[in-house]
């Protein structure tokens, strides 16, 4: 008989995400007339640069020729487009990178899961609370995070950001094996500067910690003082690992397309793992990133960030002219709201689903701390989102 990996059954039945869309479909067959303005679901809603559609299009031509056909890829990446990003994204803020340090993925979320299966099972983890919970769910999955009690995993060293701390987290109180950081976070948009994030290095170097460190909403950051990088940070690549992706940097979410970054020390059982069990990110995709990094690509992403980025302006704005508290939106796509009145995260979501008929994520869904705020987000339309700001101001006048 196949026994199952039991600890699979620890997790919780029903993801965040598709609990609010069951809320949000009961709220339409309720009000099939209503607008719903959506600021929950972090994905992208703008084109395309024309540079990367251009780049797919002549992606697929050379597939049509006998002499640019490409089948299975090097399961690492093609190196015109490692070279790009170590040149474009390392390069430029003077860390040096060599090609066999970079992995080209089909996104950061399946590394971000997928880096755990090179890791013993009884490594101990931390996570900042709260956080994008795939980091916790996949180290789940892996028998790593005990049992769930009062909605906190018995065996996850768990790092408050709150409003108390600023954002800022402390050091985990009790050691731990292996620190997941998210920088930009989601969600709460909140970022750290260079000295705060020299601190966690520091503390990983002197006690033999492991790094993983989510850097996929980096293209938002508009502080010249807030790395970019954990590899900004010297001594970084004896212990951290880095995610990134094209998916908010330049609209991959449907393309699928970002990349890991193991420095050499790190790095063969990776490599091992993907050789094993990937095969790479298709020949047209990553033409397609190859050229964000070309002279027009690089203009017409940075074009659509300053769109999202000037939502969230007007929505931090908006916000705060409503009386409400809010944190993020100035270097991240996200704002995190603190709920009115002490309302609970799903009692405010519900509020403002049938009241405002926005749409947000309640912040408790990414952990503990999350409770009483709500996730925004500023992916959406311009109109969208100018509309959101009036009905709320109508709303709370
Ligand atoms: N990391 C963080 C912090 C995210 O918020 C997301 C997506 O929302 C991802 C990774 C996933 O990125 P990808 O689309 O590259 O899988």
């Amino acid at each position: 008989m196949a026994l199952i990996n039991e600890h699979f059954l620890k997790l919780q039945s029903s993801y965040l995400f598709s609990d609010i869309a069951k809320k949000v479909n009961s709220f339409k067959v309720t009000h099939p007339k209503d607008k719903i303005i959506r600021m929950g679901i972090g994905d992208v809603t703008q084109p395309l640069a024309p540079a990367v559609i251009e780049a797919m299009h002549k992606a697929v031509d050379d597939l049509a020729s006998t002499e640019n056909f490409h089948g299975y890829g090097p399961e690492q990446g093609y190196s015109f487009l490692i070279d790009a990003i170590i040149k474009n994204d390392y390069a430029s803020r003077g860390v040096f990178l060599e090609p066999g340090e970079v992995f080209v993925s089909d996104g950061a979320k399946s590394d971000c899961g997928n880096i755990g299966d090179i890791l013993r099972h009884d490594n101990s983890i931390g996570v900042l609370d709260p956080v994008y919970p795939v980091y916790i769910d996949s180290n789940v999955m892996s028998g790593r995070t005990g049992v769930l009690e009062d909605g906190k995993w018995s065996d996850v060293v768990y790092i408050p950001c709150t409003e108390a701390n600023n954002f800022t987290p402390e050091l985990p109180a009790r050691r731990v094996d292996i620190l997941h950081l998210c920088y930009p976070n989601n969600p709460t948009g909140t970022t750290l500067t260079k000295d705060e994030l020299k601190k966690w290095v520091n503390y990983a170097l002197a006690n033999d910690v492991l790094i993983m460190y989510d850097s996929a909403y980096e293209a938002y950051i508009q502080d010249p003082n807030i790395p970019h990088s954990i590899y900004e940070i010297k001594g970084a690549k004896k212990v951290a690992i880095e995610f990134r992706s094209f998916s908010k940097t330049a609209g991959f979410t449907g393309i699928r397309c970002g990349y890991t970054v193991v420095p050499k020390q790190l790095n063969k059982l990776w490599n091992r793992r993907q050789c094993t069990k990937f095969n790479g990110t298709s020949y047209i995709t990553q033409r397609g990133a190859e050229a964000v990094y070309s002279t027009a690509g690089k203009q017409q992403v940075t074009a659509t960030i300053n769109y999202y980025m000037t939502n969230a302006k007007i929505m931090k704005e908006g916000l705060q002219n409503c009386g409400l508290t809010v944190y993020g939106g100035d270097n991240a796509p996200y704002l995190w709201l603190k709920t009115p009145d002490g309302l609970s995260s799903w009692k405010f979501f519900d509020k403002l689903l049938y009241e405002v008929k926005i749409v947000g994520t309640p912040g408790v869904g990414f952990g503990p701390s999350g409770e009483g705020y709500l996730r925004l987000t500023a992916f959406g339309d311009r109109d969208d989102t100018l509309e959101a700001m009036a009905r709320l101001r109508k709303w709370l006048r």
